[in-house]
């Protein structure tokens, strides 16, 4: 299908200002309006182009899961939802712990043409936060960044020589702050509505121990860390300390912990399970803040989809996490942007350059010629409702269905990049 992008304003934060112009969508390819000829084509107003949205916190469930979802539905979901990158993690069934699992879904991810698919390693065996996997051998074969997400090594001198092998090889860590002798056996943040509803809870300080120990560590190795979900105010304070003593260290942050807090989880059940836990509305301005201001130099998703049965099995049971690659642009678009927080060139920083900043990834500009699945349609203030059912993740799991929102991504179903 061919486009006709009438008054659309390209926003290339490279340049010193945006440039409104008729651009063309043909075969693939942006290309000036003037390129359009004859063929049959759409016409679509007021479509921001913009850098590549990148989400560096999806979890493929590929291989190993693809009951809950696959590289193939990610993908397609990635691509609805606004992304033209995603970072994956390593915490597949086998984990993505050798060089030969990390080239083998390479060599599949390579056949993915709707989005580019980035693949992180363990930074232990079988994350099992024993033994450190041979990050050399790994990195040699192209992994960017090292991560035993879903958990972290609880030990702090194996944390340290991780740190040490990733600072010689100039990769970062992507690091899931949770001391479990601290957040077992929580289900939810530890709270007055925990109380209510007479369920373990998770306190802050499991996720802020953890997050204080690794900055320590990065100031002795020299070592760059992400610290990923970031959940309360005490770690944006911990964050803030580490970046004026000029320490390697990020954070992301994700849309439900911006959008939603622990009241949730009287509402809508198991779908408002994540971790790190929903927490309080102090903890939620926190995040808001750190966000806008740019402590904060990141928005991730940490997609996690789980079978509708799985997630039935009540709040004991039910596995942690919620689907988000087709949810969040519009709910940042709307509650960050059209509610006036922060600017469109803010969002596409922290969606666009965030993730490449830390991933040492370039950020193409935005230019005519461009394969169109390199970037980012955006249609800012058009009205979108969320809505679950049309999701092309196979993950259902999601408390924002109904949602209305101004803005949302625009996206060209089956658009294959030209080779
Ligand atoms: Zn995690």
């Amino acid at each position: 299908m061919n486009f006709l992008l009438r008054n659309a304003t390209l926003i290339d934060l490279g340049a010193p200002a945006d440039v409104t112009a008729d651009l063309a969508v043909r075969d693939g390819l942006l290309l000036p309006a003037s390129e359009l000829g004859s063929e049959e084509f759409q016409e679509l107003e007021g479509c921001v182009v913009t850098h590549g949205f990148m989400d560096m916190h999806v979890h493929l469930r590929d291989p190993g899961q693809t009951y809950k979802e696959d590289m193939e539905s990610a993908a397609r979901a990635a691509h609805r939802g606004g992304f033209s990158d995603v970072l994956a993690m390593p915490n597949t069934v086998p984990p993505i712990d050798t060089p030969s699992r990390y080239l083998e879904l390479m060599e599949r991810a390579a056949s993915i043409r709707q989005v580019r698919i980035h693949q992180s390693a363990a930074m232990t065996e079988g994350r099992q936060g024993r033994r450190m996997t041979d990050m050399e051998a790994l990195a040699a074969v192209g992994v960017l960044a090292f991560s035993d997400d879903g958990s972290t090594p609880q030990d702090r001198h194996l944390m340290r020589d991780i740190m040490q092998a990733a600072a010689e090889l100039q990769r970062p860590i992507i690091d899931h702050c949770e001391n479990l002798s601290l957040s077992k056996p929580g289900v939810m943040h530890e709270g007055a509505v925990s109380r209510e509803l007479n369920l373990p809870g998770q306190p802050r300080l499991a996720e802020e121990s953890i997050a204080a120990r690794d900055i320590e560590l990065a100031q002795d190795t020299g070592c760059r860390i992400h610290l990923q979900h970031i959940s309360s105010a005490g770690t944006v304070k911990l964050l803030r300390e580490a970046k004026r003593h000029g320490l390697s260290v990020s954070a992301e942050v994700c849309p439900h912990h911006l959008f939603m807090t622990d009241e949730w989880c009287k509402t809508h059940g198991t779908n408002a399970k994540m971790a790190p836990p929903l927490r309080e509305e102090s903890d939620r301005q926190a995040l808001l803040e750190a966000l806008c201001e740019g402590t904060v130099e990141v928005i991730a998703t940490d997609h996690a989809p789980h079978a509708a049965a799985e997630k039935a099995r009540g709040w004991m049971e039910a596995p942690f996490g919620i689907v988000g690659l087709e949810a969040a642009v519009p709910l940042c678009l709307d509650g960050l942007v059209n509610s006036g927080r922060m600017s469109l060139r803010q969002l596409i920083d922290r969606f666009a350059a965030g993730p490449r900043r830390l991933l040492n990834l370039p950020l193409e500009p935005v230019a005519t010629g461009s394969p169109i699945n390199r970037l980012t349609l955006l249609l800012p203030e058009a009205p979108h409702v969320i809505r679950v059912a049309n999701f092309a993740s196979k993950g259902r799991n999601c408390p924002y269905d109904g949602w209305k929102c101004l803005g949302h991504p625009f996206f060209i179903e089956s658009t294959e990049n030209p080779e």
